[in-house]
């Protein structure tokens, strides 16, 4: 998986659409580590349900020998997901659009990877959970 710089214009597949990367990451120094907001967990692995982007191929984890890490997704959380093999798409409340693989939720679960907050509130607001107002992330 080529690494891109988080809110740096998404370029890994042709697509119609402009969208920023999150996620796409190159090394276990180089992001921004913090505690996420469990919600953000939550609903990326909703999302994470739709495959979007599906490829052909698996990628994986650069920081551990996880082959093909497996979580819980969609609206009742009973979908198994595999990730590496697809994206999370979301869209922000200014119509920005951001592009993660959905390996971001590894990311998150295991390597302590702190997404851009405009990209937490994205991904909440796409996922339709009313209270994106109030969700507190770390600062
Ligand atoms: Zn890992």
């Amino acid at each position: 998986m080529t690494p891109h710089p988080d809110l740096a214009r998404y370029a890994y597949d042709e697509s119609d659409q402009d969208m920023l990367n999150v996620g796409w990451l190159a090394s276990e120094r180089g992001h921004r580590t913090e505690i996420v907001d469990e919600r953000v967990l939550d609903v990326l692995k909703i999302l994470s349900a739709a495959y979007d982007n599906q490829m052909r191929d698996f990628h994986l984890c650069r920081f551990c020998d996880i082959c093909r890490p497996v979580v819980l997704g969609g609206p009742a959380g009973n979908t198994e997901v595999w990730l590496g093999s697809a994206e999370i798409r979301v869209q922000g409340a200014d119509g920005t659009h951001y592009a993660a693989p959905n390996l971001v939720i590894h990311y998150i679960a295991e390597h302590r990877y702190c997404p851009p907050e405009e990209f937490c509130r994205a991904a909440v607001r796409t996922a339709g959970i009313e209270a994106a107002g109030e969700l507190t992330l770390a600062d």
